[in-house]
This record gives structure tokens, C-alpha cells and sequence, in this order.
């Protein structure tokens, strides 16, 4: 219990078997089919650490951060935010919560608004939830786009009048400028050049530094989520399928899925051999995913049990879970 009360007061987040299913009609049987985008998923994040998701495209990585913050509703399970469980209060306290939980969404170009010049992108807001007195409200946005690297001067420019990295810069002012306390970043650095790419990254790392943000950050590429992240999670077909701190996860990857993306990371030394592994086939659909392990039909060490049995997350050392029967006792 005191264990339990502890963990909390050290997370921010903690999220228990959540899941987000999504009815799609099968005609022939007249039964109802679920898309499960999210299935059974539990993970936790400290106070001002970066936690990374990844997952090919269609894992569910991006439906679980929405469904953390109740943008789409929640199918099942627990979503606790300092302790508050986001999928069950009312509306109205979802929304005076909002400022707290923000989001950086992947493409900078249609997540800004292109008939407001990026003051008021950044500032409305800020007038709505009256994060500042009126007084202050110019000067306060001034210094948030100063934080974020954007001049005073671009307050009434319009985002089409920017590059894609002073856009992302702009989309995280705007977040920030809430004064969250956790932010969701959706693949933020995915749609942009690799050198504009480190910049964001090393933006959103000094923000971190100073304000004490914590972080979900969200991509496919697990050497943009190696920088910036102290914990891992790594998801494949609504599941998540390894999760721990991120030297652990990154010198001993345990899932045959995980062993798979971290081979595909190109490594700077040309003398160093790369040994990719080439996963098989497609992600099966996620109406109807193989039984027993979902990752069975791409893994290369496949067993009889694997079509047999689901294999559950387990701790396999301090700080590193698993679900693989390639690890279990029995
Ligand atoms: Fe591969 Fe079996 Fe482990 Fe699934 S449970 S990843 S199929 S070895």
C-alpha cells in the first residue's frame, strides 16, 4: 500500500489496461467486430521524464496517446493523471484539466490554423483559460516564443510565412504556453529534415530542463526516441509488447519485435556491419489478429505455444518487462 502510494505520487501517469476499440459491422454474420487499436495496455511515466513509444505504423501508438487524453473516449481501463482517472470525470473537469495535457501533433502544416497569425495561434488559448492576467497576456506570449526560438517580431506573421521547423516551434509554443505539466508529442519531428529534426529535439529537451515537463513521445523511429527518452515502450498491435528503462531496452532487447527495429537504426561507423533483420509480411489486421502472440506470424522464432497462448508483460529484470514466451518458465 505505501508502495502503491508512492509510485503514484511519483507518476504522473499511470495508465491500466486501457483500451479503445472501434465497432466496425461484419455483414455476413451479423455479429459485431471490434478494430481493438488499443488492447489491455498499462505503462506509468515520472514527474519530468520522457517516456517513448514506438511501433510500426498501425500499432495503436497514436490512438493510445489520444485516448489518454480523452480525445477519442475510452473502451476500458484506467487513465490516472496525478491520481484523477481521466476516462471517468465529467467534461467540465476534463476541460478546466486541459491546460495541464497538451499535444504536439505530427504535421505542422495542417495543425496550424492559416487564417490566425501565430500570436494569437499561440495566445488564444491562453485568453481562454486565463492562464495570465489581460495585463500580461502580450508580454507573457512574447516570452513563450522567445523560449521557443521564434522572434518577438513574427507575432503577426501567418504560418504559411514559415518553415516547417519554425512551425513545429510554433505548435510547441502553443502548447507550452498553457503551462502543461505533460505534454503528448505525436511523431513531432517525423514530417521535418533530419538536421531541423535534432534542433526540435534539443528545443523540447532544453524546455524539459527548465520547466519540468513530462513527456509521451510518440514516433516509429527508435533512434529519435534513443535522445530524448529515459523510459521505452514498444507496441505492436494494440499491445505493448516490451517496456523499460531505455539502456536497458536499447543493450539488451529482448523481443524478437523489438530486436527487429533496433537492427534497422543506422549506426554512424561505416566499418560497423549492420545485421538487419527483415520482418516478414504485413501487420495482420486488427479485427482479427493471430491467436496466442500477435507478433507470431512475422517471428522468426516461433513456437507451439505461441499460437496457443497470449503472452503476458513480465518483468524479466529491475525495470524491463516482456511479454514473450521465449522468456517465460513454463
Ligand atoms: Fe515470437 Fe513466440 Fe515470443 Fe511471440 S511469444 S514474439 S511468436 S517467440
Amino acid at each position: 500500500m505505501e508502495n502503491d502510494k508512492k509510485d503514484m505520487n511519483d507518476n504522473i501517469l499511470v495508465v491500466n489496461n486501457l483500451k479503445k476499440y472501434y465497432p466496425v459491422s461484419r455483414l455476413s454474420f451479423g455479429t459485431k467486430a471490434f478494430v481493438k487499436a488499443v488492447d489491455d495496455v498499462s505503462l506509468s511515466i515520472k514527474r519530468g521524464t520522457t517516456m517513448g513509444l514506438v511501433g510500426e505504423s498501425g500499432c495503436g501508438k497514436t490512438t493510445i496517446g489520444r485516448t489518454i487524453l480523452r480525445l477519442h473516449e475510452v473502451t476500458g481501463g484506467q487513465v490516472l493523471f496525478d491520481g484523477i482517472d481521466l476516462a471517468k470525470i465529467p467534461t467540465r473537469k476534463l476541460r478546466k484539466m486541459r491546460p495541464q495535457m497538451q499535444m504536439i501533433f505530427q504535421d505542422p502544416y495542417s495543425s496550424l490554423s492559416p487564417r490566425l497569425p501565430i500570436g494569437e495561434i499561440i495566445g488564444e488559448a491562453v485568453r481562454d483559460h486565463k492562464i495570465v492576467p489581460k495585463s500580461e497576456y502580450r508580454q507573457y506570449i512574447v516570452k513563450v516564443m522567445k523560449d521557443c526560438g521564434l522572434q518577438p517580431q513574427y507575432f503577426y506573421r501567418y504560418p504559411h510565412e514559415f518553415s516547417g521547423g519554425q512551425r513545429q516551434r510554433i505548435s510547441i509554443a502553443r502548447a507550452v504556453a498553457l503551462k502543461p505539466r505533460f505534454i503528448i508529442c505525436d511523431e513531432p519531428v517525423s514530417a521535418l529534415d533530419v538536421s531541423i529534426q535534432s534542433q526540435i529535439i534539443n528545443l523540447m529537451m532544453d524546455l524539459q530542463e527548465q520547466f519540468g515537463y513530462t513527456y509521451l513521445f510518440i514516433s516509429h523511429d527508435l533512434s529519435v526516441v534513443e535522445h530524448i527518452s529515459d523510459t521505452i515502450g514498444v507496441m505492436y498491435l494494440g499491445s505493448m509488447v516490451e517496456t523499460g528503462d531505455k539502456k536497458l531496452v536499447f543493450s539488451n532487447p529482448m523481443h524478437p519485435y523489438t530486436k527487429a527495429l533496433l537492427s534497422a537504426v543506422p549506426v554512424s561507423d561505416p566499418d560497423i556491419k549492420m545485421n538487419r533483420i527483415i520482418l516478414k509480411g504485413d501487420i495482420p489486421s486488427p479485427v482479427n489478429p493471430p491467436s496466442g502472440c500477435k507478433f507470431r506470424t512475422r517471428c522468426q522464432s516461433c513456437m507451439k505455444i505461441c499460437s496457443e497462448k497470449v503472452p503476458v508483460l513480465k518483468e524479466y529484470e529491475k525495470g524491463h518487462s516482456v511479454a514473450c514466451h521465449l522468456y517465460s518458465e513454463n
